[in-house]
């Protein structure tokens, strides 16, 4: 697996989480990652299938407190996955933003 810190080809299995997930060494940094690393399930204990559920239904226009009676998660930790995903969306769209060829 390709370092996610450094992009250094070579890394080693680092045992697990306390969560259980696998956490990887890298030999040219010095530093350990997991999987989910730069994604918004680093270090959160939430399902795939609970953060499309609070996404989903704050998309569909939800208040944040309805988003969280819905989804079963703490008003705090809904605005966290939501203002979470809000600047991954928006760093990949200033990327794509910023590909775009124009003339004048
Ligand atoms: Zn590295």
């Amino acid at each position: 697996m390709e370092c996610l810190l450094c992009g250094h080809l070579k890394t080693h299995k680092h045992g697990k989480t306390s969560k259980g997930s696998q956490r990887y060494f890298c030999v040219k940094c010095h530093q350990t990652f997991t999987d989910t690393f730069d994604t918004i399930y680093y270090r959160r204990q939430v399902s795939p299938q609970t953060v499309r559920i609070v996404l989903q239904s704050h998309a569909e226009g939800s208040s944040l407190q309805g988003v969280s009676r819905i989804s079963g998660l703490a008003y705090n930790t809904g605005v966290s996955l939501i203002r979470a995903a809000s600047q991954k969306g928006q760093l990949i769209d200033n990327q794509d933003a910023s590909n775009i060829e124009c003339s004048i």
